[in-house]
């Protein structure tokens, strides 16, 4: 019964199996991302999870038919048991009751025995002397046989004793036969009950699963319909699908052609582009140059307009230092109208100078600066300058030059100006900045820069017929920056002339734009 439930199960099992590998192959690619392939995962996950519990069912009906199989075995061996202790009592009964006979027997030649002698005595008592030592032998015989009788009869009644322990025995062995039979009747009935218990709960359980197994293979059914259906109205957008993907495999299939048609294209675009950006830069340039020289030269011309020698006078505030009284009074006075005129009272009388600008006492250091600044630009574009400030001591000469640290002078201020202005054109051009000092003083001429500052120079023409002048022999520096300068300068004494006059002289450099480009200043 339960091998062809077991064999049902199997081939119930096949058909499933084959089924699914059916679906699978139903299931191929075209519809690989689609929803439907997870809905078969699904199922199959469900089909694999029965076919998981049919397999737990199998291995549980082996279970029962191993223990089926171990109940039998043990039935039989109590069985056999039961027919040894069967077998065993016969035997005991059969020797019990042949020792019973012979006992019987025995007795009962016994018992006929004495009769016989008894009769032998009789007889012999009527008989001679002869007779009598025989009738005594007799009764000796006899009460010997006597005693033998006595003797056959204790073992008679031990023999009965015994027989009597055997059948109590007997009846003891019967009642624990009987025992063993009840037990064994109970022990098979409950082996029946469980073994009828078993098969119920293993027929429960295979019609469970057979039953779940079916409501899943419906489910499973249904499914496999709607995939099918998805299937045909999936073939439509696969149709799309690929006839996009060929127009597309041709259009990668071209891309190389193309992209190097357009590379080309783009090459030559290019090329023309550089050349048309090459002759543009060209003309640029040249205009730039132009226009350069143009500035240069209208920057020039204004300097020629403003004069190229200009006279600045400052008026530096009292101070403390001034003292108190006539001598410290205020003996200038300036043009409301005019800022080149300055007026001065000596004697009681007023005298009047004009000069390009006069500066009252309020004027800050960046306002003058401003005046002097457009120097600094000649002086890039390649002319000499000079600046220079003169006046008695305590003029305020060193204030104007040189100034403070936090309110610096017009030279401070000058080279500031210069190098970043050199610094913003660094890209276009190359300059280097060089400084040297001299001196004029009593008609000689000393290198306030040299080793030796007594060795007098000269202040030659320059050969090249520019009609510059230079001074053979003049210590250089070259500098880059402000910093530079003022660590060649020292405490920058230089500056300073016994005479009362101090400037700013001599910057000079050259600039290379480009091996044509050379200007000099
Ligand atoms: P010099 O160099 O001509 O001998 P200084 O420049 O040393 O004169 O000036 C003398 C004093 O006057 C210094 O104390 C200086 O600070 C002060 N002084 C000069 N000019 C000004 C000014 N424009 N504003 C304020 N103080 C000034
Ligand atoms: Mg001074």
């Amino acid at each position: 019964m339960l091998e062809l439930w077991n064999e049902r199960l199997r081939q119930e099992m096949k058909a499933c199996e084959g089924e699914l590998r059916e679906l699978r192959r139903q299931q191929q690619a075209p519809c690989r991302d689609c929803t439907h392939l997870q809905e078969n995962a699904g199922l199959q996950e469900r089909l694999s999870q029965l076919q998981r519990e049919a397999e737990e069912a199998r291995a549980k009906l082996a279970e029962l038919d191993l223990e089926v199989q171990q109940k039998t075995n043990r039935l039989a061996e109590v069985e056999l048991r039961l027919k040894d202790s069967l077998a065993e009592r016969a035997e005991e009964e059969e020797r019990l009751s042949r020792r019973l006979r012979d006992s019987q027997e025995t007795i009962a030649s016994l018992k006929s025995q004495p009769q016989q002698i008894k009769y032998i005595i009789k007889t012999v008592e009527v008989e001679s002397a002869k007779a009598k030592q025989a009738l005594c032998e007799s009764q000796s015989r006899n009460q010997y046989l006597q005693e033998q009788v006595g003797m056959q009869r204790q073992v008679l009644k031990e023999m009965e004793q015994q027989l009597q322990s055997s059948q109590k025995t007997a009846a003891q062995l019967r009642a624990q036969i009987m025992m063993y039979e009840a037990e064994l009747e109970r022990a098979h009935g409950q082996m029946l009950e469980e073994m009828q218990a078993m098969e119920e709960e293993k027929n429960r359980a295979i019609e469970e699963a057979f039953s779940r197994a079916q409501v899943e293979m419906k489910a499973v059914h249904e499914n496999l319909a709607g995939v099918r259906t998805n299937l045909l109205t999936l073939q439509p957008a696969l149709r799309t699908l690929t006839h996009d993907y060929n127009n597309l495999k041709r259009q990668v299939r071209d891309f190389p052609l193309l992209l190097q048609e357009t590379l080309r294209s783009a090459r030559a675009e290019i090329g023309q582009a550089i050349e048309e950006v090459h002759s543009t830069n060209r003309e640029l340039l040249r205009k730039y140059r132009r226009e350069l020289q143009l500035r240069k030269k209208c920057h020039n011309e204004l300097v020629r307009l403003k004069g190229n020698i200009r006279v600045f006078g400052r008026v530096r505030p009292i101070t403390k230092e001034d003292g108190e009284g006539p001598e410290a009074a205020n003996v200038v006075t300036f043009d409301a109208d005019d800022d080149a005129v300055l007026h001065l009272l000596h004697k009681g009388k007023q005298v009047s100078f004009e000069l390009d600008k006069v500066f009252p006492p309020q004027a800050s250091q960046e306002e003058v600066f401003q005046e002097v600044q457009a120097l600094v630009t000649s002086c890039i574009d390649g002319y000499n300058v000079c600046i220079f400030a003169y006046g008695q001591t305590g003029a305020g000469k060193t204030y104007t030059m040189e100034g403070t640290a936090a309110n610096p002078g017009i030279n401070q201020r000058a080279l500031q100006l210069l190098f970043s202005e050199v610094r913003g054109k660094a890209a276009d051009w190359d300059y280097a900045i060089s400084v040297s000092a001299a001196e004029i003083y009593n008609e000689a001429l000393r290198d306030l820069l040299g080793k030796e500052p007594q060795e007098k120079l000269e202040i030659k023409l320059c050969p090249d017929g520019s009609g510059q002048l230079y001074v053979p022999g003049l210590t250089e520096f070259r500098v880059q920056s402000v910093e530079d300068i003022n660590k060649v300068r020292g405490d920058g004494g230089w500056w300073e002339e016994e005479g009362g006059t101090e400037g700013l002289m001599n910057w000079g450099g050259s600039l290379v734009h480009d091996p044509q480009i050379r200007d000099h200043f």
